[in-house]
């Protein structure tokens, strides 16, 4: 299954069990419990960042 990847925004390869994510473009690769994670950090901080010009 692809999913976006979190570092450079390319394709990134979920495994069918769901058991890690790769990413071919960058190094990235992560269980699929910590890409949750890793998006949510992410996502959290774009949030704080857009705040901040408010
Ligand atoms: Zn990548």
């Amino acid at each position: 299954m692809k999913v976006k990847c979190p570092d450079c925004k390319e394709i990134a390869e979920l495994a069918d069990d769901f058991s890690f994510v790769k990413c071919s473009k960058c190094s990235f690769d992560m269980t699929y419990g910590d890409y949750v994670k890793y998006i949510a950090y992410k996502d959290a901080r774009y949030k704080d960042i857009l705040s901040d010009y408010k």
